[in-house]
């Protein structure tokens, strides 16, 4: 870290807080899978933002939006109605099993906002004893006080304690475990449908549906985070929708606003009915200009045949990644994921491999478990797929020339 003056005092910390782990490269600008650098070097970018630019760089609707927007009024606070809250509110809960969305600007927000609801409604319906939540190990819900609680791992917690009170973490894709942490202050359980920053875990099949009827037994609420898998990532709009089980409340976020930061929390009339007035808020959630690019994302998406080709094109990925595995066993133990949501578990370190992939122009994102997460916008197709697995095949040979080698 380069020391920097500024008038007579010298720091030894970077002007800006460092957070992570940056690779050193500057962006300058997107055209649709691509990204280029100062330098004007092209990449093609199968990290996506981590999951948010889905639909590129400069998609030419969202810039449409965004600027017609931008021409009209940017913000007026939730002081007063605003329209586009009322279109998109309105386009979700069309597309899912929600009633109601309250709307702010990230994901860890749109999941605190979830973990309100929850405590709210049996506060309200005269169970204040039920405030506990049944939580996944190896899952992520943000960088809140109450979302690393939640998740409880040690990269996260450390040095922030006391923790907030009130998770019980089981592992994830075990229904048992579940069942066994329900007690009588049991409020819900929260699970991502599919694990994202713990290392892309699919849950055996069966298991959303499981969880479904656990909390409607025990009478708890259902709490998914959709916040990675949201917005066709996995293939349908929201992965609950795969197997068709709903839950009571939602978070959504990254992929919602194509790379405005915008987040939402959608929820059962029965699960919110005490959000009223003043119980909850955000002085930016849901501005205009955030609102009018959510609302063009939604519009491109959820055009006919937008979102099953992207699936498509997910499957094709799958397979591709499969066969890499195949031919490089000693780089890449496993490919896992679904649709547009993929991981490879690597042999040599991830970090290794994603600055190998970076160097030949390819951008992927880290996740836990030794994993590269691969993330590609959903409009990418299978030329940009061709093309990605060029840069993993080139990669994996030199790594595993590398490994023979030495
Ligand atoms: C990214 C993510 C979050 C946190 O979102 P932020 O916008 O960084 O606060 C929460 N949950 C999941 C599943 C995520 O992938």
């Amino acid at each position: 870290m380069a020391d920097w003056l500024f008038g007579e005092q010298c720091f030894v910390i970077s002007a800006v807080m460092p957070t992570y782990a940056r690779a050193d490269v500057v962006f300058e600008r997107g055209e649709g899978a691509y990204l280029f650098d100062s330098a004007g070097r092209r990449y093609l970018d199968f990290a996506s933002g981590v999951a948010v630019t889905a639909l590129g760089h400069a998609h030419p609707r969202l810039i449409a939006a965004l600027t017609a927007q931008a021409h009209k009024v940017w913000h007026t606070s939730n002081l007063f109605r605003v329209a586009g809250q009322e279109q998109v509110a309105a386009r979700l809960i069309g597309e899912t099993f929600a009633e109601t969305v309250f709307f702010c600007n990230s994901g860890a927000e749109a999941w605190e906002c979830g973990l309100k609801v929850i405590r709210r409604h049996f506060h309200e319906g005269d169970q204040p004893g039920r405030y506990r939540v049944i939580t996944a190990g190896g899952g992520f819900h943000g960088r809140t006080l109450a979302a690393i609680s939640a998740a409880r791992q040690e990269k996260l917690v450390k040095g922030f304690g006391p923790l907030l009170d009130g998770f019980d973490q089981v592992p994830f894709g075990d229904v048992d475990a579940v069942r066994a942490a329900i007690t009588a202050e049991t409020a819900a359980i929260c699970v991502e449908p599919v694990q994202g920053e713990g290392g892309i875990h699919l849950p055996p099949a069966g298991y959303l549906r499981a969880l479904r009827a656990l909390a409607d037994e025990f009478g708890l609420l259902l709490f998914f985070d959709e916040i990675q898998t949201g917005i066709g990532r996995t293939g349908p709009l929201f992965a609950y929708q795969r197997e068709g089980v709903a839950p009571d409340v939602m978070c959504v976020a990254k992929g919602l606003g194509g790379g405005f930061p915008v987040g939402a929390c959608l929820a059962t009339e029965r699960a919110a009915a005490a959000m009223t007035a003043g119980s909850h808020g955000s002085t930016f959630g849901g501005n205009p200009l955030a609102m009018a690019v959510a609302g063009a994302v939604l519009d491109v998406v959820l055009e006919p045949g937008f979102l099953a080709r992207a699936a498509a094109t997910g499957e094709v990925f799958g397979a591709r990644l499969e066969s890499l595995v195949g031919r490089h066993p000693t780089v890449f133990a496993e490919a896992r994921g679904v649709g547009l949501m993929r991981g490879l578990k690597c042999r040599p370190a991830n970090t290794a491999v994603i600055a190998a992939l970076r160097q030949e122009g390819l951008l992927t994102a880290g996740a836990a478990d030794n994993v590269v997460r691969l993330l590609p916008p959903l409009v990418i197709g299978e030329t940009g797929i061709d093309e990605a697995m060029v840069i993993l095949g080139r990669v994996a040979e030199t790594l595993a020339g590398g490994e023979a080698a030495s």
